[in-house]
């Protein structure tokens, strides 16, 4: 199997003020065309750093590649780094030039003395046409290993990655079987809970592996196997499994899936909020084509606001607070009149830290959906601060909206 090394270059990754996006997405990129990654390191703008991280690549994989210090500035030296592991001198290399005047020429900039230093590489290393910026990229070779050297700008950095190393990485003679991929999003099942259903699955050293990598407020699943065949039936096996908390394959967005639904089924929808505070009407918006749905949002915080646009009654509000099964109820009834809506989505709860009240703990929330049929009202204790509190409320009420409407869709259908 093939086996691929990253190391990332520059001060500025290792002092915090950047973040190795760079690294990330190249592991990502690798392991799809079978170089899965084995190592990864960061240096900052040392030439001797650079060299002995080189060094340890080469030994550890088939493939290394750098990221940064391939600039015209002083910090960058990434290529003299590349020249003390292999042994060898910086020299001009004439092909690197032409290239580089090209590039200034049809950019219309004036070439400087420091540009140029760029096209300076180890002595019998190659350089990588970079049409995207002023610096080359390097290949050269260490000790069996195949070392390419990108520039840091992930713009840059990606564009010579699909154009220059993955052709090379296609033709390499250690190169491993791509794996087949499957993924599935899970909303309103813990990753704890998937887990125990998924258990025999899920054993390491497994193939196919089922990795779980859980987000705020939804979860993705990932098969992946050196048998396609074998990544279908896991697939179909979770699905089955999981049920309807499956909200879809590949890594795709609750509020897609739902606007979607209420599109499919020609369903209108207003929503009103509390403690989500329009979260919901943003998560539906950011969706193309939700015009055709979305009627309004209402962000009713105090209760005045949800008496006097919602139509809450005083008297619920006095005998159960804001924060109960029927505000929620007269809420999303409100929301749904006011708009002449389909449905209607309310939230009201208490996001913490604080505000607590007797028999109501933080992330108690009360979530309900209005229709023509009813008005359904779920009572959540969600855990995490107040961000993740307020993102899970959000899911939840989409989420219920979803189960209604793919129940609806299938009846109908
Ligand atoms: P360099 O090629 O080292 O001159 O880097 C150019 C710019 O690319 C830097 O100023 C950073 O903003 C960015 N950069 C460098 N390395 C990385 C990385 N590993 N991940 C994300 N951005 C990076
Ligand atoms: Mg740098």
């Amino acid at each position: 199997m093939a086996r691929a090394f990253i190391i990332s270059v520059g001060d500025e990754l290792l002092s915090g003020r950047t973040t190795d996006t760079n690294a990330t997405w190249l592991s990502n990129e690798l392991r799809v065309v079978g170089f899965p990654v084995v190592g990864r390191e960061t240096v900052g703008d040392d030439r001797e750093a650079v060299a002995q991280a080189l060094r340890r690549g080469a030994e550890a994989a088939d493939v290394v590649i750098v990221s940064g210090g391939l600039g015209p500035t002083a910090d960058d030296l990434t290529r003299h780094g590349l020249a003390e592991a292999l042994g060898v001198r910086c020299e001009r290399h004439e092909g690197a030039v032409a290239q580089i005047r090209a590039m200034f020429e049809r950019a219309g900039r004036e070439l400087t003395p420091a540009n140029l230093e760029q096209a300076n590489l180890p002595a019998g290393s190659t350089p990588l046409h970079n049409e995207w910026g002023s610096a080359p990229g390097i290949r050269a070779e260490l000790a069996g290993a195949l070392l390419l050297a990108l520039p840091g700008v992930p713009r840059e950095l990606k564009k010579m990655t699909a154009a220059r190393v993955l052709p090379l990485l296609a033709e390499h003679p250690a190169r491993g079987e791509s794996p087949a991929r499957r993924s599935v999003t899970v909303v309103g099942m813990p990753e704890s809970e998937a887990g125990s259903l998924l258990e025999d699955l899920m054993e390491r050293g497994r193939d196919p592996s089922v990795g779980s990598y859980p987000g705020v407020a939804q979860l993705v699943l990932v098969i992946e196997g050196s048998d396609a065949a074998a990544v279908s039936r896991d697939l179909e096996a979770i699905k089955a499994r999981l049920g309807d908390a499956v909200v879809g394959e590949g890594d795709c967005s609750l509020q897609a899936v739902v606007t979607e639904l209420l599109i499919a089924t020609g369903t209108t929808i207003a929503v009103a909020e509390s403690l989500t505070g329009g979260r919901i009407a943003d998560l539906l918006v950011s969706v193309p084509g939700a015009s055709s749905v979305f009627k309004a949002g209402f962000v009713a915080y105090a209760n005045e606001m949800k008496a006097d646009v919602l139509g809450v009654r005083s008297e619920t509000l006095d005998a159960h607070g804001a924060v109960s099964e029927p505000c929620a109820r007269e809420m999303a009834e409100g929301a749904r009149r006011v708009a002449g809506a389909d449905v209607a989505l309310a939230t009201t709860g208490i996001a913490g830290p604080t505000g607590a009240v007797s028999g109501k703990l933080v992330g108690t929330v009360f979530i309900a959906l209005a229709s023509a049929d009813g008005t359904d009202v779920r009572r959540f204790r969600l855990v995490g601060d107040r961000m993740q509190i307020r993102e899970r409320a959000a899911a939840a009420a989409l989420d219920l909206l979803r189960k209604r409407l793919s129940r609806t869709g299938s009846e109908a259908g």
